[in-house]
């Protein structure tokens, strides 16, 4: 492949062929930090309209043994357009469902839900719905459990296709949220036809919402449909509690933000000094 990639550069651009050789370089770095398990699950507080814990956003990081711990803004991007983004994605819907299994021995805690983050090249494979089902069964974890967040440039694909394997994850119990919401390419008719059980509006409209008329018009827009179409609508980005409440009040049903927590590992989840919601 490397060798085809070469010829396929005809005319010598040295800037084309230092982002070419940099983004090879990082490909086959995340390759080998699958292999030498370097990559980890931060988990990210979600609660209730009381600000009771409901579960948590699994959030991916590197843990470069250079570099420090590595944010997904700097691979997910790349991984996406390479094809490591599969084995990368099977590896944290892995991790996220073990994390499943260990709340479910629990008390106080089985109840508690994961979300993870599907990208749309994950979820095109053909076989997408039996990768999910084998990873439920080798792991133990309840479908049920399991929150699967979609963005809407799934929308570019073939919508059938997409509605057929949401429709089977669905039946067999697994949920799913369309993530980052009114950042994209949602026409209304498609998402109308959508299987999903929730909205997740973005954080750019939750920043400003107390300020900014519009945001907050587009908030109060986002819950009217969630109400339609019979999805709840959790808010991303909640920084404080003023926003919490202007946001309870615009009808949302689930929160997630620095204000509740910031992403953690597992090991400091649910006792972080600064987490505020309720036991
Ligand atoms: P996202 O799915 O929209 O995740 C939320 C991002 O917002 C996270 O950044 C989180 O740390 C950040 N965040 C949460 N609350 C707040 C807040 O109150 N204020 C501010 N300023 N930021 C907040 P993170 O962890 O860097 O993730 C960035 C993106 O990387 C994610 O955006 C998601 O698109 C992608 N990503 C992360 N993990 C995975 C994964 O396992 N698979 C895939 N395909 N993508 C992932
Ligand atoms: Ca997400
Ligand atoms: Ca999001
Ligand atoms: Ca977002």
């Amino acid at each position: 492949a490397k060798a085809a990639g070469r010829n396929c550069l005809r005319f010598f651009d040295p800037e084309m062929q230092s982002v070419v050789t940099a983004h090879a370089q990082l490909e086959e770095e995340l390759r080998q930090a699958l292999d030498l398990e370097e990559f980890r699950l931060f988990y990210q507080p979600q609660v209730d309209d009381a600000g009771r814990l409901t579960g948590a956003e699994a959030l991916v990081r590197w843990q470069h043994p250079q570099r420090g711990l590595v944010g997904p803004l700097e691979f997910i991007p790349l991984s996406e357009q390479t094809a490591i983004i599969l084995p990368l994605g099977r590896w944290v819907l892995e991790a996220a469902c073990k994390q499943l299994v260990a709340w479910a021995g629990v008390a106080g805690t089985a109840h508690l839900t994961v979300a993870v983050n599907v990208s749309a090249r994950q979820f095109r494979e053909r076989d997408f719905v039996a990768q999910v089902k084998a990873v439920l069964d080798k792991t133990g974890a309840k479908p049920q459990r399991l929150k699967l967040e979609l963005t809407e440039s799934i929308l570019l694909d073939d919508v059938e296709d997409v509605i057929t394997k949401m429709t089977q994850l669905r039946a067999h119990g697994v949920g799913f949220s369309l993530d980052d919401f009114g950042t994209g390419y949602s026409s209304l008719s498609y998402l109308r036809r959508l299987p999903l059980d929730q909205l997740k509006i973005d954080r750019s409209f939750v920043r400003d919402v107390l300020t900014n008329p519009h945001d907050a018009a587009i908030v109060r827009t986002i819950v009217g449909l969630g109400k339609n179409l019979d999805m709840k609508v959790i808010a991303e980005g909640v920084e404080t509690e003023v926003q919490w409440r202007f946001l309870q009040e615009l009808g949302c049903h689930a929160y997630q933000g620095y204000f509740f927590g910031r992403p953690v590992p597992i090991s400091e989840f649910g006792r972080a000094s600064d987490q505020r919601y309720a036991a």
